[in-house]
């Protein structure tokens, strides 16, 4: 079911009375989310996310625009004529239910034509604990199962209809690491067994990046950027994008460019920019930096980090926005500071460059050759 955004705005009276102006929780939101495909809404707290799925699902309505599933327009249909499935951060399981009642649940009070038998709802749920993986697992209660398996029983609850969409608010949250990799995993399944339009909600890039086939990165309520996760971060359309996506996280810098050379405190590091004269933010990913003896960029040397595969350089550098730079290079590579300082060349490529007061993204080629913004 594709699931069409038209101008979604949601504004609250501000929870702190004394403060007349409206929170805008979304603003403007206008997206065309394809059939079949799961979507990774991302952002920091109080962004929006939440306020979105709640709009989707009906839960709230919006202050002005339009929700569409396919070519109905939903916007004032109540939550439960959308054939929407719900899973929350807490998997708000009945205790004293088991696996098989709480799947069940939402069939109990179907009406009329669509009122199913005793048997039939048991069938139904049976199929849902199956697609995640619970099939031997119906007579348990909710505190006879880890908490993986328990958002799996709040998965499979929200399944056991056949939703048109399904809706995920930061679903992994409570779990630890190991099991948030492997539910997170679980859920890529299912979604691709189900073919069923999933919106995923998270605060956590790497989660999103990781099984999303579109990311939509939001700050506070509005839309910054949509697109493929590879895409997004190859191409941040602001510093703020550029910030969210990554670990470790890119390096900002403040600098300036010019005659078409990017200065950072006082060195040239890039050479052959087509970009006016201006103060910029420079942003250089991790993996942006070569190692390089006589290398233009001169940094402090801290330590080194050997993590498995990667080895990560800790440095310092005085135009550095945070107080260490982070620069991947491969383990085969010996750091061997001169006089404390580690040299570094940078790969065009992975340098972005944002305008000092806007923070959007100044596209750059370098020697007329290839794009790199
Ligand atoms: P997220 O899920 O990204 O953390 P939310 O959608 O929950 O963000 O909230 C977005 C903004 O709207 C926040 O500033 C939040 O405080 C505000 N907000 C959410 N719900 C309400 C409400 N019922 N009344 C007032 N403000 C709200
Ligand atoms: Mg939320």
């Amino acid at each position: 079911m594709k699931v069409v955004l038209q101008n979604l705005t949601k504004k609250y009276p501000n929870r702190n009375r004394k403060i007349k102006q409206d929170v805008v929780a979304v603003n403007d939101f206008t997206f065309e989310i394809p059939d079949g495909k799961l979507i990774g809404l991302l952002g920091p707290s109080g962004c929006g996310k939440s306020t979105t799925l709640n709009l989707i699902s009906g839960l709230e309505k919006p202050t002005s625009g339009h929700v569409f599933f396919g070519d109905d327009d939903v916007t004032n249909l109540p939550p439960e004529n959308r054939g929407v499935g719900l899973v929350f951060q807490n998997y708000a399981l009945y205790p004293h239910l088991t696996v098989q009642q709480n799947i069940m649940f939402p069939l109990q009070n179907l009406k009329g034509e669509a009122k199913l038998t005793k048997e039939q709802m048991i069938a139904k749920a049976r199929e849902a604990a199956n697609l995640v993986q619970l099939g031997d697992y119906m007579d348990r209660r909710p505190s006879e199962l880890s908490g993986g398996q328990q958002q799996r029983v709040a998965i499979a609850r929200a399944l056991v209809k056949i939703p048109r969409v399904l809706l995920l608010d930061e679903p992994l949250s409570n779990l630890d690491a190991r099991l948030r990799l492997q539910t997170r995993e679980e859920i890529r399944r299912i979604q691709r067994e189900t073919g069923i339009t999933t919106i995923f909600v998270t605060h956590d890039q790497e989660e999103a990046m990781s099984i999303s086939d579109m990311i939509v990165v939001m700050s506070a309520g509005v839309v910054q950027q949509i697109g493929q996760p590879q895409t997004v971060y190859d191409d941040p359309v602001n510093l703020f994008v550029a910030k969210f996506l990554g670990t470790p996280p890119i390096n900002v810098f403040e600098g300036e460019v010019r005659s078409g050379r990017l200065y950072l405190a006082g060195d040239p590091v890039l050479e052959g920019l087509d970009v006016p004269d201006q103060a910029v933010f420079a942003g250089v990913r991790p993996e942006g930096f070569v190692l390089q003896p006589e290398g233009p960029m001169a940094c402090g040397f801290t330590n080194v980090e050997v993590m498995g595969r990667d080895t990560s350089v800790v440095s310092t550098h005085p135009a550095a926005v945070s107080t260490t730079v982070r620069a991947i290079i491969g383990a085969e590579n010996r750091v061997e500071p001169v006089d404390g300082l580690v040299r570094f060349a940078l790969k065009p490529n992975k340098v972005f460059l944002f305008d000092a007061k806007t923070e959007e993204r100044i596209s750059f080629t370098i020697g007329g050759g290839r794009d790199h913004g």
